[in-house]
């Protein structure tokens, strides 16, 4: 039984399989069954207002996350082996310390540009999307979208296929190697590692308290804060009022169908992202303006996912079956 997700090593298999079911009509361009929902609360990121913590060693939200979500990092098993049949993994446990990108290890960070003379910053993690395609297309279930407005990868079920990443408009999922499920069902050809992200908190939203991230921001700006979080529908009216009162824009309302995490800001969108492009991020804020279309676009690199998504599920009811026996003979 896998208390965490409420899910039965049954039930768990039979997900599986409806999901790999699911991989394959994504694949056959049907994934305008795929219905939207947003969650009850949200994230606002007002870019006039974060500094980017210049006077700080280390920005103060991507400190608070580090530390938040420390007992969540992977430890992998060394020696590492190599994906298959790619020959490569990913491994950024010897580089713990990078934080000006997103790692298994560092689930938000601050990018910076130079418009116009001014400064910009841009604290970058999880949108949360209303309608994730890295949870609709995660070939094992592993990656849910819950009714608090955050998006969550099941680390226990995850296989490190990077389907997420793959589908997400913003590659946000960062995965790494020698961790998780998939070293179980080798030499099956299967995932390779397990993907990490910004999770909004969920644990801490369960609890009543507001995210980590957010949390240390107001700690140190109190009320001059860039970072607000509550009710969704609050949230976007704090948005428009915003907007409106710095003749500014809005980012996340219609992005990929909406998303829980916004941003406004007095310079369009347009020129950030065109400024991100210079420094040659692949972590941009670009027009993603229809998610459904877009998928079908992505779900053409999916045509062996549904395959994969068998072999492994096989993978899995093996090392499932292994498992239930070793119990039954304890
Ligand atoms: S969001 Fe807040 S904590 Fe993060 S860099 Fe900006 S000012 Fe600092
Ligand atoms: S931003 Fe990417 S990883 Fe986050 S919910 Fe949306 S699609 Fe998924
Ligand atoms: S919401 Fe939580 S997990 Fe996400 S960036 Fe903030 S502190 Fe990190």
């Amino acid at each position: 039984m896998n208390e965490k997700n409420g899910l039965t090593r049954r039930s768990f298999l039979k997900k599986g399989a409806m999901v790999t079911a699911l991989g394959a009509v994504c694949t056959a361009g049907m994934v305008e069954t795929a219905s939207a929902k947003s969650g009850t609360y949200a994230t606002l990121i007002d870019l006039t207002k974060c500094d980017g913590c210049k006077n700080e060693p280390i920005p103060k939200c991507v400190e608070a996350c580090r530390k938040e979500n420390e007992k969540k990092f992977p430890e992998p098993k060394e020696p590492i082996k190599d994906l298959w049949p790619q020959k490569t993994h990913d491994d950024w446990s010897k580089k713990r310390d990078v934080i000006n990108t997103l790692t298994p290890y560092n689930w938000t960070m601050v990018q910076k540009v130079e418009i116009e003379g001014e400064e910009i910053f841009v604290p970058r993690r999880c949108m949360h999307c209303d309608n994730p395609p890295c949870a609709n297309l995660c070939p094992f279930g592993a990656l849910n979208k819950y009714s608090d407005g955050s998006v969550v990868i099941n680390h226990d079920l995850c296989m490190g296929g990077a389907k997420c990443k793959a589908v997400c408009p913003w590659h946000i999922p960062q995965r790494q190697s020698g961790v998780g499920l998939y070293l179980k069902v080798q030499p099956i050809p299967a995932g390779g590692g397990v993907m990490y992200k910004c999770d909004l908190c969920h644990d801490r939203i369960k609890k009543g308290q507001m995210p980590a991230c957010v949390e240390a921001c107001e700690k140190r700006l109190g009320v001059k804060k860039p970072l607000y979080f509550g009710r969704r529908d609050g949230i976007i009216k704090m948005a428009h009022e915003r907007a409106k009162e710095i003749n500014g824009f809005i980012y996340g309302e219609e992005e990929n169908g909406g998303t829980a995490t916004l941003y406004v800001s007095r310079i369009p969108f347009e020129k950030i992202d065109a400024k991100l492009k210079e420094t040659k991020s692949n972590l941009l804020l670009s027009k993603v303006l229809n998610p459904l279309r877009e998928v079908n676009g992505w779900a053409k690199g999916f045509v062996i996912g549904p395959l994969i998504g068998a072999l492994s599920a096989i993978g899995l009811a093996i090392y499932h079956r292994r498992e239930e026996k070793k119990e039954e003979k304890e």
